[in-house]
């Protein structure tokens, strides 16, 4: 490329940066004109030209980029990094187009109003509503528990083909009416990850292309977990970036399928979270509420973490730190951690709204 271009594209990075900064400090501005308009029109393209392609394109962009990548760095060598000003024009360049792209498609998205906001609820609960909401919970898991297993004491087990449990999770969102959240959904564009296994070793279970949009969810997981990664992943798609915000859409999304294994996944979902939450705040209370749930349950629990507990490695710390560190970048300091923000939407939206608005009956 051009020397001229190059130094235009690398200054032009610079001037993203600021801009980036300022408007990052209008979340209302973002909400209405990016997340609201211009994100929702052209994932709704991208979804368009992608969902029908088996395979991730995302993913395979990722493995020519790296080879692309590994070439450059090869030609580097031989040429002993000379001439020098020309590499470092071309580093900008490339970092300005991809900065500039990641924006463009996704990632304003991160400085969008708070969920909280949007839906008008309150950030904060006491423990009392919580262990309200968590008693219920626990009530309302082990009855779907018991439907599911023959006993207490089992783990639900779930045995699907390949793409049935992302076709019902499909079918889940497009059912979900919901007034309150814009979570319309119309193509399936969620794809079992060409990457399953270095993701498994870097302790993801799934994750969104922020260039094509594209969901990817990894194919080794336990099956019980894979439906709130895949809701929480399509979350992901309609443009609510930030951790617990996607966990929260995951939840009320799943908890509320008329699928009775998907709705199973996502209320041990949320309970997880909502017993997590307790712990932090009453051990004690943790303990005796621990026991009012049914063995089988905590069995999937383990299911889960025994999973990854086989795959840990020093690939998973450099993976989570790299996107602990990335998540800091686009403001969300509390990065993987974010437990009672999910809470926090969890107990408000079921005072306020209720929670299992679609699925009273099949809940009760
Ligand atoms: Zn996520």
């Amino acid at each position: 490329m051009k020397l001229r271009i190059l130094k235009i594209l690398s200054f032009f990075l610079f001037i993203q940066i600021i801009i980036v900064s300022v408007i990052s400090s209008f979340p209302g501005f973002i909400e209405h004109y990016y997340s609201q308009n211009f994100f929702l029109m052209i994932s709704k393209l991208q979804h368009l030209q992608l969902f029908w392609i088996p395979f991730s394109v995302g993913d395979l962009f990722y493995v020519v980029i790296v080879f692309w990548v590994i070439k450059w760095f090869i030609f580097l060598f031989k040429r002993k990094f000379k001439p020098f000003r020309l590499i470092i024009y071309q580093a900008l360049a490339f970092v300005s187009v991809t900065y500039f792209l990641f924006h463009a498609f996704w990632g304003f998205n991160y400085y969008r109003n708070p969920l909280h906001v949007n839906l008008n609820l309150d950030p904060d609960y006491t423990t009392e509503e919580l262990t309200e909401f968590t008693c219920d919970l626990i009530q309302k898991s082990n009855l779907l528990h018991s439907q599911l297993t023959a006993h207490d004491t089992l783990a639900v087990d779930y045995d699907f083909r390949k793409n049935e449990l992302q076709n019902l999770v499909f079918e889940t969102y497009q059912e979900f009416q919901n007034e309150n959240l814009n979570l319309r959904y119309p193509y399936e564009n969620l794809k079992s990850s060409m990457l399953s296994l270095p993701l498994t070793y870097a302790g993801f279970s799934g994750y969104v292309n922020p260039f094509t949009n594209e969901a990817q969810y990894n194919t080794l997981v336990p099956k019980y977990k894979q439906p709130t990664t895949m809701a929480h992943e399509i979350g992901h798609q309609m443009g609510y970036a930030k951790e617990n915000e996607a966990n929260f859409i995951g939840a009320i999304v799943t908890m509320n399928s008329k699928n009775e294994f998907i709705r199973y996944s996502g209320l041990t979902f949320a309970l997880k979270y909502s017993l997590n939450d307790i712990y932090l705040r009453d051990p004690e209370l943790f303990s005796i509420m621990k026991d009012d749930v049914n063995p089988g349950i905590l069995k999937n629990y383990m299911e889960v973490q025994l999973f990854w507990e086989k795959h840990r490695g020093p690939t998973e710390f450099i993976m989570k730190t790299i996107y602990g560190n990335y998540l800091k970048v686009n403001k969300q300091p509390d990065g993987l951690k974010s437990y009672s923000y999910v809470v926090a939407l969890l107990v408000n939206y079921n005072k306020k709204y209720n929670l299992y608005q679609s699925t009273q009956t099949i809940n009760q």
